[in-house]
């Protein structure tokens, strides 16, 4: 927000060219001649009588404490310094009902922690004279604390979110990635003050959330979904009842697969590599030959990973024909031959899987891409 700008705005609908009053007869305070410049004074006595502006001495307001948050009409934002200022001076201002091609400058001073004296100079145009004048404001801060803090110190929540995995422990690394796809997916979204975390940790086989809001639970539920594919459970219970409504508390659970977009699984005896989630499953690539399934979570729970994509290894290509193509083995700097995959046409890395100790070269896939460019 820029206060400034708007306050400009306001004021040059007014800049109507007012003209000077220049008939005859004296200035009724002093007696000059004329020039009269308005309201039959001369210029001198004008000026005496004109304050652009009028500003308070000082004006206050309240930061959290806890969090740094700043009330600004009513709502805890988060504001940079110099839009504070400005949101202050706007607070404070009265400027004359005259004024034309209004503008103001402004320097901050930090008295203290708690003080910033702000140094303003103001320039206009009234009744045709230009004026410019300096004042200065001392902006004082008090202590506050915001919504979002005062329920989090309450222990305040309606809902947990569970993050477990299927049938595994989830690796650290996949802790933190989900953990960070929910600070993501706030500053993405508008500030919302029940849109905390009150408490959180690690648990038995997984990681429990307790958040300030069902929607942001429900939400970032979704958002895992959609990245990492697996299942939510919603669970609800009643913890009271208040205007003859039932409070509620809810449980999401969080089941991650074993398996990313990528890895190398093992189902129905065959290899497959996960290519995308699906509404109720995911969408696999047979290794061998140009084959593609959908397949729900239900049967994949039947499914072994064999290759994680991340522990993959691309090598160059020395030499291929149609089938079968050279690299040297980087466990052993030895020459080896591997077969191509089937949909190999002619590029010179080859991903390869280790699979129960022998190499297996896979079939590029749209998701090796960008995880290589990442690296
Ligand atoms: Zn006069
Ligand atoms: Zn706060």
């Amino acid at each position: 927000m820029n206060y400034m700008r708007r306050l400009k705005a306001q004021r040059l609908d007014h800049t109507i060219g007012e003209e000077m009053d220049l008939g005859g007869g004296f200035c009724v305070i002093c007696g000059a001649g004329p020039p009269l410049v308005h309201d039959r004074m001369c210029e001198k006595c004008l000026r005496k009588r004109i304050t652009v502006v009028k500003l308070s001495d000082t004006v206050q307001h309240f930061r959290c404490y806890r969090c740094g948050l700043v009330e600004v009409q009513g709502r805890w934002i988060e504001i940079p310094d110099d839009d504070l200022w400005e949101e202050l001076i706007q607070r404070s201002l009265e400027v004359h009902k005259e004024a034309e091609q209004f503008s103001f400058s402004l320097a901050p001073q930090r008295i203290d922690d708690r003080n910033t004296r702000l140094h303003l100079q103001v320039d206009a145009i009234v009744h045709g004279l230009q004026f410019t004048e300096n004042h200065s404001l001392l902006a004082r801060m008090s202590n506050g604390v915001c919504l979002t803090c005062t329920r989090r110190a309450g222990n305040y929540f309606e809902a947990t979110v569970q993050l477990r995995s299927a049938g595994r422990r989830l690796e650290e690394h996949e802790l933190t990635e989900m953990r960070a796809s929910l600070d993501e997916m706030l500053s993405g979204m508008n500030p919302d003050p029940m849109f905390f975390v009150t408490s959180e940790g690690t648990v038995q086989g997984g990681y429990d959330l307790v958040v300030g809001s069902k929607s942001m639970a429900r939400t970032w539920g979704r958002h895992l979904i959609n990245r990492w594919g697996g299942h939510l459970k919603e669970t609800k219970s009643v913890v009271g009842r208040k205007d003859g409504i039932d409070l509620t508390r809810l449980t999401l659970l969080y089941r991650r697969p074993a398996f990313d977009v990528g890895d190398v699984i093992r189902f129905r005896q065959t290899l497959w590599r996960v290519g995308s989630w699906s509404s109720d499953g995911a969408l696999i690539h047979k290794v061998e030959r140009a084959e593609r399934i959908g397949v729900s979570w239900r049967d994949l729970e039947k499914s072994v990973v064999i290759s994680r994509q991340r522990d993959h290894t691309v090598v160059d290509l020395l030499r291929f024909d149609t089938s079968a193509g050279e690299f040297l083995n980087p466990r052993n700097w030895k020459m080896e031959t591997i077969r191509l995959p089937y949909a190999h046409q002619g590029e010179m890395t080859l991903r390869l899987a280790d699979i129960e100790g022998d190499w297996l070269a896979l079939p590029q896939m749209a998701v090796d891409i960008p995880k290589e460019e990442e690296e």
